[in-house]
């Protein structure tokens, strides 16, 4: 999970959304209770979230990825638009933008009518959730550090983020971070052995680009970019490497440090 930054409210919802919102209240109060509304009532006003637009905009929110669990959603189901507060409780907050979110179909049946309100889970426009979580071999748990250790623990459990199909994924990005870590390793290696300095600058410039690729893999497009970020930032073979790039930065003509997401 990572840091999802929310983009503006669709049109259609800045328009619509008092108008929507004040409908479903009266229905509510008209019937006493939400889930007293009769069924196709409540689907013909609750549905208008689904509009095109406001799909189109929550999908490109997180690149198509599903928040909690950072799989590329559209490569095995469609996008769910997934209410952080459930609407089923919090029905004012239907048609919220700040209260929609990409999720894929199994974090979004596992999540349900979880009360986000009295049990809070990580909020990812709201929280940093690299803060939140760490993953030793795969399985994720709550970060020692965590701002809320209770509050992690709770997400895992209530997005299912343990299930077997995300540590598969991970799994096979694990195999990969390897392969990059033994070619970084070897590059280093090499590099120390050399002597003359021409030929020294050139590995270390080879260095930095597999640094650079490794990092690319960690950008917010990428699926389980949480978990490559966790992987990266606590190898001790990327580690050195960084310390050596940033050690001779002049020599490589670098602008900046070079830093990790
Ligand atoms: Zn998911």
């Amino acid at each position: 999970m990572i840091k999802v930054k929310r983009p503006a409210m669709p049109d259609i919802l800045k328009e619509s959304h008092p108008d929507w919102t004040k409908t479903l209240v009266d229905l509510v109060n008209e019937y006493g209770r939400y889930d007293k509304i009769p069924k196709d009532e409540k689907k013909q006003i609750v549905n208008q979230y689904q509009h095109n637009d406001i799909k189109e905009a929550v999908k490109k929110m997180f690149h198509g990825k599903c928040v909690f669990c950072e799989e590329h959603i559209e490569t095995v189901t469609y996008t769910h638009i997934e209410h952080f507060h459930p609407k089923s409780i919090y029905y004012e907050e239907t048609f919220e933008w700040e209260n929609l979110f990409p999720a894929c179909s199994k974090c979004n049946i596992s999540k349900g009518k979880h009360d986000t309100k009295k049990e809070p889970i990580v909020n990812p426009e709201k929280d940093d959730p690299e803060k939140y979580f760490i993953y030793p071999l795969v399985r994720i748990q709550s970060a020692p550090e965590s701002p809320d250790s209770e509050k992690s623990q709770r997400t895992i459990e209530v997005c299912d983020l343990k299930r077997l199909s995300l540590y598969r994924a991970m799994a096979t990005i694990l195999n990969q971070f390897y392969e990059n870590e033994r070619t970084l390793e070897e590059k280093m290696n090499d590099c120390n052995n050399l002597t003359q300095k021409a030929a020294k600058i050139k590995r270390l410039h080879r260095i930095h680009e597999t640094l650079e690729s490794m990092k690319a893999t960690s950008a917010n497009t990428e699926s389980h970019a949480g978990f490559l970020r966790y992987l990266l930032r606590t190898n001790e073979v990327v580690k050195n490497a960084i310390q050596l790039i940033n050690k001779h930065k002049n020599e490589l003509a670098l602008c900046s440090d070079f830093e990790l997401y």
